[in-house]
């Protein structure tokens, strides 16, 4: 099995005694045991679950590592793989990351002594002076949210690398369909797989996939002794997304870029955000270290914030809402909803800045109902 959705489809699967098709949802906290601690698959649900783990081998083959770890959210996720690193540790952060992960490294980490530094991760010489001999993590997100900002992943890993520090990038909007970091160097790949990966807004997850034993056994160690679990039937929900990811990827980078175009020949537009149009400053990067652009489009209009929030609630087909990667289209304005974490911080997003998952619905629908909302 070499494809891509050849594996999506069967890895984790794979028929078993009966014949079903699908994995089944195994809906129990414990194990019956042969012995007085020889239990036959494990000794509680915490630790690991068969529906979990059908899950976790399909997630970590498709983004090519040899682990994978699932978790309740992808902030769970981030959170066990943040707690490897000590107090007086330092994590270099682009400066347009997830407002979450921004907040869980300042506020949850900084209190307990971790130290960041955020720069523009497509200016490597900026990189290179944020590093410290502290560091530990290259933290990078792309494409980012919200500014679709691209990070080259390979000049980042050896800049890393040569520092003896790890870069995680976080792959949640590109989905291994699109980017495997890992093939490019990288050592850690995280997702929320909230979005994309299980693709219609009804389960939030997150998972940490790498390559390297010793830092998959800590991740594995801290599943189960902090306990930020996905239930059965959510890992059932993503393993299910997963089957389609690759054809709903094609549909949205399809109806995305239409979009982008759209949008950057309105007049009500000042600036389209899109890693597919050759204006994007990462654009190049993008084209090297992906197979395609995404669904995600972010813009801002003239008029600035009062005529961005006007746009946001006049829009029909996209739902005004936070979150992305779902079948349907959703709209939002990242300063005040997905980012408001970020105010007064470099992270700050323009007050101004619409952000976009353009979903599968009829690219006419999308166009027709964006036009009447920019008036
Ligand atoms: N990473 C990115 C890029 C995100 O957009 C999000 C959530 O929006 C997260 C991580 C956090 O994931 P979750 O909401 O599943 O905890």
């Amino acid at each position: 099995m070499t494809g891509f959705n050849t594996r999506a489809i069967h890895v984790g699967s794979e028929p078993d005694a009966t014949g079903a098709v699908n994995p089944a949802v195994y809906l129990t906290s414990t194990y019956a045991q042969e012995a007085v601690g020889v239990p036959r698959f494990a000794d509680y649900s915490r630790v690991d679950n068969p529906t979990r783990h059908a899950l976790e081998g399909c997630l970590a083959d498709l983004e090519g590592a040899e682990w994978g770890v699932a978790f309740a959210s992808g902030l769970a996720g981030e959170d066990a793989l943040l707690r490897t690193l000590a107090p007086g540790d330092h994590v270099v952060l682009g400066n347009d990351a997830y407002g979450g992960t921004y907040r869980l490294l300042t506020r949850v980490f900084g209190a307990w002594g971790v130290e960041v530094t955020c720069v523009d991760l497509a200016d490597l010489t900026a990189v290179a002076a944020g590093l410290e001999p502290t560091t530990r993590i290259v933290w990078a997100e792309t494409p980012s949210n919200p500014l679709l900002g691209i990070a080259p992943i390979g000049d980042l890993a050896d800049l890393a690398h040569a520092h003896g520090a790890r870069l995680v990038v976080d792959n949640t909007f590109a989905t291994p369909y699109l980017q495997r970091p890992l093939e490019h160097g990288a050592d850690v790949v995280v997702h929320s797989t909230t979005k994309y990966c299980g693709g219609h807004s009804d389960v939030v997850g997150g998972f940490v996939a790498t390559s390297d034993e010793e830092l998959a056994e800590r991740l594995r160690f801290h599943q189960y002794a902090i306990g930020a679990v996905p239930g059965p039937l959510d890992c059932y929900l993503v393993l299910r997304g997963l089957k389609t990811l690759g054809v709903r990827m094609e549909r949205h980078c399809q109806s995305a870029a239409a979009v982008a175009d759209f949008l950057a020949g309105h007049p009500a537009v000042e600036r389209v955000y899109y890693p597919g149009r050759p204006d994007h400053p990462g654009h190049e990067v993008a084209r090297r270290q992906m197979s395609g652009f995404g669904g995600m489009v972010s813009f801002t209009v003239v008029g600035g914030d009062e005529a961005a929030r006007e746009v946001c609630e006049a829009t029909r087909v996209f739902t005004l809402a936070e979150s992305l990667g779902g079948v349907e289209s959703l709209i939002e304005l990242p300063a005040a909803m997905t980012h408001a974490s970020t105010s007064g911080s470099v992270l700050e997003p323009p007050s101004s800045l619409i952000r976009l998952s353009v979903g599968l619905e009829d690219i006419e629908d999308l166009i027709e109902d964006l036009g009447g909302a920019l008036g």
